[in-house]
């Protein structure tokens, strides 16, 4: 019997439902329930009502959300070492500390934050809907963390003032794209459209004819009558989007461009999890109380 075979299997067996992230390997994309952008898996975790076990085949802050906004479901996490090091920028020392220089400031956090961070803001965003979710708060200023780079991108769009918190967080995987790759690129591909995601720098997002998380950038690829896309985001969005789209060509905006945290999940430990039932992601009850507030008020503006 395969691998796949296996896991079919097992989550049959033990009513398992497959969450996996847009980074994700191809052939952990292939078997899973539902592919999707932070959002949109944080959605499918918090109304799961069949299975009993949730495998989030993503990074650490991801599923501790699926485990807050679901704490009925045991929540796995294929491989205990996929954390996303943008994660660990922000500290709750931190948070407090911007907290006693402005104290009237709402706090807006990226749901890229440990579950520790998330229970000191006042409401989450995803890169989906940060526009929204400031746009949608009555301050003209806003502490917001820890990409600084969203941070920009969201205060070009709403004319608040950011202020990121700490002032230097930042995604070791969309740094590594570079404006001079993406003109090489367009002279090789002129009728190329060119999408980023907003964590890359601002010299990326001023090259790009559309920046957007990896939900929108599906969405802009198949509702384009482009046919030739050039894409600044981590590569496993690749495959989701020549699947979706088997017509159009899709180019990494830098081939190296891989995310190694989201990585460390394989199709042989994503079984081994099912199997044996582990990483279970627990967050401790008062943490997961105040974090689940500012997750529930983000779902309350966005919808
Ligand atoms: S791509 Fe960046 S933000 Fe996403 S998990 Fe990897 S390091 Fe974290």
């Amino acid at each position: 019997m395969s691998l796949t075979d296996k896991i079919a299997k097992l989550k049959k067996e033990k009513r398992a439902v497959i969450l996996a992230h847009n980074y994700q390997r191809p052939e952990i994309q292939d078997i899973a329930d539902y592919v999707g952008d932070s959002i949109e898996l944080s959605r499918k975790a918090m109304n799961e009502q069949e299975a009993e076990i949730i495998v989030f085949s993503a990074v650490d802050f991801m599923a501790e959300s699926a485990a807050i906004l679901n704490p009925s479901k045991k929540v796995l996490l294929p491989s205990l070492g996929a954390r996303c090091p943008m994660a660990q920028m922000l500290t709750v020392d931190e948070i407090k500390r911007w907290k006693v220089l402005y104290p009237l400031l709402p706090v807006v956090l990226y749901v890229n934050t440990l579950a520790s961070a998330k229970a000191y803001c006042d409401i989450c965003c995803t890169s989906a809907n940060a526009v929204e979710v400031i746009e949608s708060l009555n301050a003209e200023t806003v502490l917001f963390g820890p990409d600084r780079n969203l941070a920009e991108y969201v205060e070009k769009k709403t004319g608040k003032k950011i202020i990121p918190i700490p002032e230097w967080g930042f995604c070791p995987t969309h740094l590594l794209f570079q404006p001079e790759d993406v003109q090489v690129l367009k002279m090789q591909y002129p009728d190329a459209v060119v999408m980023v995601h907003p964590e890359c720098s601002l010299g990326m997002r001023d090259a790009a004819d559309f920046v957007g998380s990896t939900s929108q950038m599906c969405r802009y690829a198949r509702e384009s009558p482009a046919k030739r896309f050039i894409v600044g985001t981590e590569e496993g969005l690749l495959h989701r989007l020549k699947k979706d789209n088997p017509k159009k060509e899709f180019i990494p905006a830098y081939e190296a461009a891989v995310c190694p945290n989201m990585k460390l999940n394989t199709l042989e430990k994503l079984y081994v999890a099912l199997k044996e039932e582990k990483y279970a992601v627990t967050v401790p009850d008062a943490i997961a109380r105040q974090a689940r507030k500012a997750l529930e008020k983000m779902f309350e503006i966005t919808g």
